[in-house]
């Protein structure tokens, strides 16, 4: 894929400006601080990373960047969103390059949802338990597992599917589109490609993830990469 239209819409507009119209921002060092308007609070925990292009609320655990921040604030879709901000930077756009970021931004969630409920079940899960001694080992603290968002994949079929697809309501062709599972041989149904392995996420500059790899504990296995979107 190229590189989007989104992020040409990004480069285009100031992060701080445009959250600044409906948050009160003020200055902390190289972030933004300011009382989040999707949750009641009284101490900001608001926080908006201008070299990041991100924002995120320590608070409510929302998070994103401007178009997921418009999609809050108006309660509007993606596509909407890109319309509304792209109508703002001066950014034309075409049928196809709005369809083509609407999958590149589903996509990107379904990886996100991924990480975080293989990051879930390597904290705080039984079954994470082996890999959680593992890592610790090898000298990762709880911080940096943290940090980095790691994770492991349970060794089953469809812990992965089941839980993405029931709870989060994830289609199975985006997350077969996005490589986390792969559609079995009888042509019905998928099955999860990682497990039984540790998940390292791939990141871009702005924090946000683009791949994973998996590794297989203790052995010298080949890592299962998946393709950057
Ligand atoms: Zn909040």
């Amino acid at each position: 894929m190229s590189v989007g239209v989104a992020a040409t819409i990004k480069e285009k507009l100031d992060i701080v400006e445009l959250i600044g119209e409906s948050v009160q921002l003020k200055k902390a060092g190289t972030t933004f601080k300011g009382l989040c308007p999707f949750h009641g609070e009284k101490t900001p925990s608001f926080t908006v990373t201008p070299t990041r292009e991100t924002w995120k609320c320590f608070g409510c655990g929302r998070g994103g960047d401007i178009f997921s921040f418009v999609m809050e604030r108006d309660g509007v879709d993606f596509p909407t969103a890109l319309r509304s901000l792209a109508g703002r930077a001066g950014v034309e756009l075409s049928e196809r390059t709005s369809r083509e970021d609407a999958q590149r931004k589903r996509l990107r969630d379904a990886l996100d949802a991924a990480i975080s409920f293989y990051h879930q079940v390597l904290t705080s899960h039984p079954d994470g338990a082996e890999a959680r001694r593992y890592l610790h080992d090898r000298g990762f603290t709880d911080g940096t597992i943290s940090t980095f968002g790691l994770g492991w994949a349970p060794d089953a079929w469809d812990a992965l599917t089941s839980a993405l697809t029931r709870r989060r309501n994830i289609a199975e062709a985006d997350l077969e589109a996005a490589g986390l599972v792969s559609r079995r041989r009888s042509g019905r149904g998928v099955y999860d490609r990682f497990r039984g392995r540790v998940i390292f996420p791939i990141r871009d500059a702005s924090g946000g993830a683009t791949g994973m790899t998996g590794r297989i504990l203790g052995v010298q296995g080949e890592d299962l990469s998946l393709i950057h979107i």
